[in-house]
């Protein structure tokens, strides 16, 4: 049983082929540059000869042609999953796309401008390319619509109508999962803070498999400082620096999502640069890398307090899984809370799940590799319901 697993970005197609009874991946790929004369192809490593795609459809077609020439073959797919980024209020769990769903997708883009219309194209491009498969749309805010409302609501006047959904949610559903696992716990039973640390980062809290607290808010700007975005600030700074600088309020909005975060501070948003700026001496990346975990620590007392207990902290995405350092100034100072990580196992190498703190820490910290392709593939072949043996 295959499922092709597609995440279509706003100038971009990656696309994922699983095999869902070894839970193997048959193929990766990627379109890039959509609408350029210099967009290409690559599958499963190697770059695919063309030159340029028009649209998504184009490439996605370009996608399929490859599939047909160099394997593995598409003939075996049950299903298709697409990861869209907004799902309000409406998607509480992954949804079989019909055109009522593809229509709410459509509502939902006053909410995530940048990815829900290109998200919604990928849908209906693949959904005429497999008229005859179900296609299955899993929402990154699923996941947190579990929040209560005194997590998710802001105190502004009602009739503004925001709230916060969260993010990341296909991430911390899978990690959380493994994280009970490695545990050999009850997921039921199991309290996780879950730091996703990549480009964008989150934390939430996951009480019992469910999230009752997550740092983004209505957008993926709010809370941990990230590689070009700000994470929390003061409401009033956005006044102050209209005021001052006669910057309009999207030229705020666009220098806070890009230009701000590591990338403000450091004048570099990729961890490994930043730690490079540091070990030269590099006085504005120090602080930037004190100000990234302070945020980090100061969320990881926010959420012990929310969850009252915690069983395990799990550090994921690129910079989680790859950076001792930053897992190491996280946690510093937190052993009363129960939190001790083990120097040793934290610099070990491994792509593996892993735990880093001592034997004997109260709260047991984890290094998870998360695989959002996986958890799209599992909640696709759930909700298509495709796993099942028909009766004879
Ligand atoms: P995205 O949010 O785009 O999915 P990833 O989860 O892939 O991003 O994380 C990308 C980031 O991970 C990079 O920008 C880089 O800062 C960080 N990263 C990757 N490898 C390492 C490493 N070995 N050490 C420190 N940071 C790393």
């Amino acid at each position: 049983m295959h499922v092709l697993v597609l995440n279509s970005g706003s100038s971009s197609i990656k696309y994922q082929l699983l095999d869902m009874d070894t839970r193997s991946r048959l193929a990766t790929g990627l379109v890039d540059r959509i609408g350029e004369s210099s967009g290409h192809l690559v599958h499963n490593g190697e770059a695919v000869g063309a030159d340029g795609f028009a649209d998504h459809e184009a490439g996605l077609r370009a996608v399929l042609d490859t599939f047909a020439a160099r394997g593995p073959a598409l003939d075996r797919v049950v299903a298709v999953g697409h990861r869209v980024v907004h799902g309000g209020s409406r998607f509480e769990r992954a949804e079989l796309v019909d055109d009522e769903v593809e229509a709410a997708i459509e509502e939902l883009i006053p909410l995530a401008p940048l990815h829900n219309p290109a998200n919604l194209e990928g849908i209906r491009v693949a959904r005429r390319a497999f008229p005859t498969l179900p296609h299955v749309a899993v929402f990154d805010t699923a996941f947190h619509q579990t929040l209560p409302p005194a997590a998710y609501t802001y105190a502004v006047p009602a009739e503004w109508d925001v709230r916060k959904y969260g993010f990341h949610g296909t991430s911390a559903a899978y990690v959380s999962r493994k994280a009970a696992e490695l545990l050999g716990r009850s997921y039921e039973e199991v309290n996780t803070i879950v730091l996703h640390l990549g480009n964008g980062a989150s934390a939430t809290a996951v009480r019992g498999g469910r999230s009752v607290d997550t740092s983004m808010g209505l957008t993926p700007l709010a809370g941990l400082v990230m590689g070009t975005r700000s994470g929390d600030l003061d409401p009033g700074v956005l006044p102050y620096v209209a005021r001052l600088t006669g910057l309009t309020l999207d030229e705020i909005d666009s220098a806070l999502n890009r230009e701000s975060g590591l990338r403000g501070l450091a004048g570099a948003n990729d961890l490994r640069e930043v730690w490079r700026k540091v070990d030269d001496g590099d006085r504005d990346a120090r602080l930037a890398m004190d100000v990234y975990t302070h945020r980090i620590r100061g969320y990881i007392g926010n959420y012990y307090a929310v969850l009252g207990h915690v069983d395990a902290i799990v550090f994921t995405a690129g910079v989680g899984e790859n950076d001792p350092r930053t897992r190491e100034l996280s946690l510093t100072g937190l052993d009363r809370l129960g939190i001790t990580i083990d120097p040793a196992r934290n610099t070990a190498h491994s792509a593996r799940a892993r735990t880093i703190s001592k034997d004997g820490s109260e709260v047991t910290v984890l290094v998870i590799p998360t695989d959002e392709e996986l958890e799209i593939a599992e909640q696709t072949v759930d909700t298509a319901d495709v796993g099942r043996t028909p009766p004879h």
